[in-house]
């Protein structure tokens, strides 16, 4: 399947390199989310202070919005190193047991999708963010001994789309827990002109604000549109970004100016055309795009939900007076009162 250009999640064609050179280093770097840079950046001086490691740290949120990010600049405010996995690649205790044994005073170790791991890799990660002990059991069967190792002290930091998709003893064992949320359109815009300078492409801020609009309120998008918009300015315009330019480079992507695409409107359309506007079940919807319940939920739901065009209810999804709006088709007929 093709992959979205609106899509916030790393697509196989994104240049590593440029997106390591785009990524903020530092919290002056660090665009938006000021309440927990702040706050982040208090425990950090507060962890040197008293040369001890940063408590645990989960930051959840949608795709894109810079939770890897941080977790890099938090090691590098500490001035310690960072071992970098993800939930779904420690497969067996042992490669966990690895890792942890490989760091170092305070170091950070970053665990991306860590609602993925495993239930006995899970294990192991209690005593070490607890007690930064690791129990090994050497031997089977009715032999088999318990060894505990100690750890040198270090910051778990786990990211994961919703803090509810932990198990609790994990969720539990993580004392700084921070919500990132959608960047406004101005953070977008300077983040957009951030990346042009790097990126060496001339940008002028109404071309910036037009391409921070169709965002989604997530940098990893903006950046990708930005590097789009580019080709098209450099192919078919005087190699600037200005309004008109953005504005013709999004049609060609056929994104609307808040970013929604095709996809978005299949999804709505199925809503209202085939279950009367809702309320419809998550997978009976997912369904109906070809897509995984949980993509829906955590990658498409979120932003339609903040532009006021889908609702979530107790009893499923519904598009709301918006939605109708947006798609002109006609509002759902309401209810005849009875007057008497
Ligand atoms: P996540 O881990 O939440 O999926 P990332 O940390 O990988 O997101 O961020 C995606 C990209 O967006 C990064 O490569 C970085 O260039 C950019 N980015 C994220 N947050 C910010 C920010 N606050 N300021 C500037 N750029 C950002």
């Amino acid at each position: 399947m093709e992959e979205r250009i609106v899509s916030a999640h790393l697509h196989s064609e994104d240049d590593v390199q440029i997106e390591m050179g785009l990524r903020p280093k530092s919290f002056d770097e660090y665009i938006g989310q000021e309440k927990i840079k702040e706050k982040l950046a208090i425990y950090v001086r507060a962890a040197q202070e008293r040369n001890e490691a940063l408590d645990h740290v989960l930051l959840y949120g949608p795709p894109g919005l810079g939770k890897t990010t941080l977790a890099h600049i938090i090691a590098w405010e500490l001035g310690v190193s960072i071992r970098v996995t993800s939930g779904p690649a420690i497969e067996r205790p042992g490669d966990l047991a690895a890792l942890l044994t490989n760091l170092g005073h305070g170091d950070v170790l970053f665990i991306d999708e860590i609602h993925r791991l495993n239930r006995s890799v899970e294990e192991i990660l209690y005593p070490a963010m607890e007690d930064n002990a690791l129990d090994i059991i050497i031997g089977k069967g009715p032999g088999a001994r318990s060894l505990r190792l100690d750890l040198p002290p270090f910051t778990m930091i786990g990211a994961t789309v919703r803090a509810g998709l932990l198990t609790s003893p994990l969720r539990d064992r993580f004392g700084v827990l921070d919500r990132l949320d959608f960047y406004t359109p101005e953070e977008l815009e300077k983040i957009i002109l951030r990346s042009a300078g790097i990126l060496k492409v001339k940008a002028e801020k109404e071309g910036a604000s037009i391409i921070a609009r169709a965002s989604r309120g997530t940098p990893r998008v903006a950046n990708r549109l930005l590097k789009r918009v580019r080709d098209f300015a450099q192919v078919k315009a005087d190699n600037i970004i200005t309004a008109e330019v953005a504005g013709e480079a999004l049609k060609m992507l056929q994104l609307d100016l808040r970013g929604l695409d095709e996809i978005d409107r299949r999804l709505l359309r199925a809503l209202i055309e085939k279950f009367d506007g809702g309320p419809v079940g998550l997978d009976t919807l997912a369904t109906c795009i070809s897509e995984e319940p949980e993509t829906l939920e955590d990658v498409y739901e979120p932003y339609l939900m903040q532009l006021g065009l889908l609702k979530r209810t107790a009893r499923g999804r519904t598009a709301t007076g918006e939605a109708y709006l947006y798609l002109n088709l006609p509002p759902k007929d309401e209810p005849q009162q009875q007057l008497w």
